[in-house]
């Protein structure tokens, strides 16, 4: 049974050496245990923050042990009467290729009319975060001006349709014409900038004339130094993550917004998505049926084999999925 452990600690992107491949024994599953099967391995940029051993929300991942995040599998033996051979699960469960689970580690996935590697997506994680962050922090109101940065990926483009169901002017950020075409074409945003682009600053400046009423933060650094420049009276600021700094080796040093936060009355808010969680049943009854409805379209990347999952893990920090990132077992 093939698995992957955390070799050692990474100093900026994580290489291969961080990534130790191990052949274990299928463990058997005991009385209130399923053993599961891994169909979508996720990979997520927050796990390069467990990586390394720095205080952060969620634990460091443990040297020597099985790297971990959301896995959707079919449960293949049970010794739980709640759960059956042929059921399909997710859950936080360790790179492993059959996994050996409490029933409690697991949630059973009623509707298996859709792709399944939605409830690593738009039904899973990425969507709860988008759902929270922009509605409980973000609160975008009719004709109001939501900008989205890493746009095109797993949260920001959910996080974008959900703020023109609620009517707002959405524009998004993200690199590369094929994304940023991706954005107006199909996801229906009403603009879309391309940060590499030279002329960044004026392009976004001239997309967002009537200033930033929420800006929902994915990526930090350069982007957002342009963004905050621009917010509203009363803006919200919902931040979710930054990735241009994950892989940093020194510190993450850039503008201060505490001028523009007092000049403008802004909120800005970190958030955790785990403090929601008791509100992703509801949330996620809203996103399945937007789903259903055709409001909200979700892109998958999917990278083949499990030998893959550190190259699918890495390409997140080079932008090279297409929405979001799964591995196929
Ligand atoms: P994505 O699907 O958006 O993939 C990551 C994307 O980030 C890439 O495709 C790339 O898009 C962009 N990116 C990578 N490096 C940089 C860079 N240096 N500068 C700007 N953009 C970059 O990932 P997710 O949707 O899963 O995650 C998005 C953000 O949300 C992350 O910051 C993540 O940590 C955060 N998050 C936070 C949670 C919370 O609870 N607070 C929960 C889940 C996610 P492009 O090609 O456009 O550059």
């Amino acid at each position: 049974n093939e698995q992957i452990v955390l070799a050692k600690r990474p100093e900026g992107v994580p290489g291969d050496d961080v990534f130790r491949f191990e052949d274990t024994e299928v463990k058997q599953p005991a009385e209130g245990e399923v053993l599961i099967k891994a169909l979508y391995v996720s990979v997520d940029p927050y796990m390069r923050g467990r990586m390394s051993d720095a205080k952060s929300y969620v634990a460091p991942y443990e040297l020597d042990k099985p790297l971990e995040g959301h896995i959707v599998g079919e449960i293949v033996e049970s010794k739980d009467n709640d759960f059956e051979e042929g059921d399909y699960v997710v859950g936080v469960l360790p790179w492993q290729r059959y996994i050996a689970v409490a029933t409690n580690r697991v949630t059973k996935i009623q509707n298996t009319d859709v792709p399944l590697h939605l409830y690593l997506s738009t039904l899973g994680m990425t969507g709860q975060t988008a759902y929270h962050g922009l509605l409980k922090i973000g609160q975008p109101k009719e004709g109001e001006t939501v900008v989205v940065s890493a746009a095109s990926g797993a949260v920001g483009s959910v996080v974008g349709q959900i703020a023109k169901i609620k009517g707002a002017r959405v524009v998004g950020i993200a690199g590369g014409d094929e994304k940023v075409k991706y954005l107006t074409e199909t996801l229906g945003f009403d603009a879309g900038i391309d940060y590499k682009s030279n002329d960044f600053a004026a392009s976004f400046e001239a997309a967002v004339p009537d200033g930033v009423d929420v800006y929902f933060e994915n990526v930090g650094g350069e982007v957002s130094d342009v963004v905050l420049k621009h917010l509203n009276t009363f803006a919200r600021v919902p931040v979710c993550g930054t990735i241009s700094s994950y892989n940093n080796t020194g510190e993450d040093i850039g503008q201060r917004v505490q001028g523009i936060l007092v000049k403008t009355q802004a909120l800005m808010q970190g958030f955790v998505i785990g403090n929601y969680k008791d509100d992703f049943q509801a949330a996620g009854k809203e996103l399945a049926e937007w789903v259903r409805n055709d409001k909200i379209h979700t892109e998958v990347s999917v990278e083949e084999g499990f030998e893959n999952i550190p190259k699918a893990f890495r390409d997140l920090f080079e932008g090279k999925n297409f929405g979001k990132q799964v591995v196929k077992i």
